[in-house]
């Protein structure tokens, strides 16, 4: 049988802002295989990893909501649309040769099993990467929490989160302002206390009440979620 020696546990969120790669199409094929490339060398190293994508490169329902939409249908286009990003990631794993699975808050049984947390880790332990959908299937919630909780459940030793064209967490905005200072490390209190632009608050501050560490980094700068598994010094971690 194929089942491997347990490996380390990551959860790893990845920008569904970054998976456009700034192009017309929702999806940019290039972007999602150059992050599979990634994630399928560390998944060959041993370590286990579940996937959460954001959505913002379809829909957020925030912004459906100020243009005159109903909050909770428009969150429920927003959690659809991670399930497009969830589909490509699989298909680009598959191509490197990494088996995955999908798993949806919302069933869809045609496209993705359903969210079964201990069937999850069974399919990383075999080196399955597992790509969790539909974020937490609730209105009013984000991929961000999704990621915490998913982290947590499934016992990943850090929440590791890829971000799109930042490369940690910041004092003040580094595009608009040029003497941002980057944070090397962090403390829950710190993020939650002066706002800064890690995840929302609700995530936040699920990590922090159960002690998850948090890895802020520049998703697709090349080698980097190699380096975040391993525990290299990059970007901005936030810890107790
Ligand atoms: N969403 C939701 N519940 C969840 C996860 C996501 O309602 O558990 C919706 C929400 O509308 C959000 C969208 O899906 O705006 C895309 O998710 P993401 O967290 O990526 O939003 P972003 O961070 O891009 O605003």
């Amino acid at each position: 049988h194929h089942t491997k020696k347990d490996g380390a546990r990551f959860l790893l969120k990845l920008s569904g802002e970054a998976f456009s790669g700034g192009g017309d199409l929702g999806v940019d094929p290039d972007v999602v295989h150059a992050i599979a490339r990634e994630v399928a060398a560390v998944v060959r190293d041993g370590y286990e990893i579940a996937v959460v994508i954001g959505g913002g490169n379809f829909f957020r329902g925030a912004e459906l909501q100020q243009r005159g939409m109903d909050r909770a249908r428009s969150d429920y286009m927003g959690m659809l649309g991670t399930v497009m990003n969830c589909l490509a990631l699989q298909d680009f794993l598959e191509k490197e040769g990494i088996g995955s699975r999908v798993q949806t808050a919302i069933t869809m049984g045609q496209v993705a099993e359903p969210y079964i947390p201990l069937r999850a880790i069974r399919h990383m332990q075999k080196g399955r990467v597992v790509i969790f959908g539909a974020g937490m299937g609730m209105p009013y919630f984000s991929t961000d929490t999704t990621a915490a909780q998913r982290a947590l459940e499934i016992h990943a030793e850090a929440l590791l989160m890829g971000k799109n064209g930042v490369d940690g967490v910041y004092d003040a905005d580094p595009k608009k302002n040029p003497d941002a200072v980057k944070f090397d490390a962090l403390e829950y209190g710190e993020v939650i206390t002066r706002d800064l632009k890690v995840a929302d608050a609700t995530a936040v501050t699920l990590c922090r009440d159960n002690e998850l560490p948090i890895l802020v980094f520049e998703l697709l700068k090349e080698g980097n979620i190699a380096r975040a598994v391993r525990g290299e010094k990059i970007g901005t971690l936030v810890s107790a």
